[in-house]
């Protein structure tokens, strides 16, 4: 683990980027909204940018065709806000606890494995890690971090 303070930003854009193809593909759209642009937080960049990834390509795998992902970055004095939405199926109430366990999944051919890794990386960040979930609506996860400072 290798942590630098890093903007969030970024991370934001680097996991858009990556997406961009898979997303195309199923014909949904990512939409980002940034309030903040200059927060910085203390990071390993390359586990923020896995635990983001992880979050947007379930948003993805979730949906059906023509989704719509929204993303948001805000800050307040002490904190940075990531919420990643989606309009898929939502997540049945009885589900909703387990989806952080390892090996939990309701997929064919998923590992259960991501979700755990995210919460993980969330606590070595020192962060927050929830989910709403609602059925026939959608799901959003809302992720904060310390704010370790703003870039001038
Ligand atoms: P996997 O993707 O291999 O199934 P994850 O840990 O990433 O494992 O996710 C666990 C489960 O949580 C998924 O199988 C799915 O049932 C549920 N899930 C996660 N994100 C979403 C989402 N955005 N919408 C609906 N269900 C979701
Ligand atoms: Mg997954």
């Amino acid at each position: 683990i290798d942590f630098r303070v890093h903007s969030l930003h970024e991370c934001m854009l680097k996991v858009i980027a990556l997406m961009e193809s898979e997303a195309t593909r199923f014909g949904h759209q990512i939409h980002y909204k940034e309030s903040m642009d200059a927060a910085l937080v203390l990071m390993d960049q390359d586990k923020m940018i896995q635990l983001l990834l992880n979050i947007v390509k379930n948003a993805c795998e979730a949906m059906q065709e023509n989704g719509v992902i929204h993303m948001q970055l805000m800050c307040d004095a002490k904190q940075v806000t990531v919420i990643i939405a989606d309009n898929g199926p939502g997540i049945p109430g009885d589900q909703l606890e387990k989806i952080f366990h390892p090996f939990f999944t309701t997929k064919e051919s998923g590992t259960g494995l991501g979700l755990s890794i995210c919460y993980k990386i969330v606590q070595d960040h020192q962060g927050t890690l929830e989910v709403e979930s609602e059925l026939g609506t959608g799901t959003r996860f809302i992720i904060t971090f310390p704010l370790a400072g703003k870039q001038s």
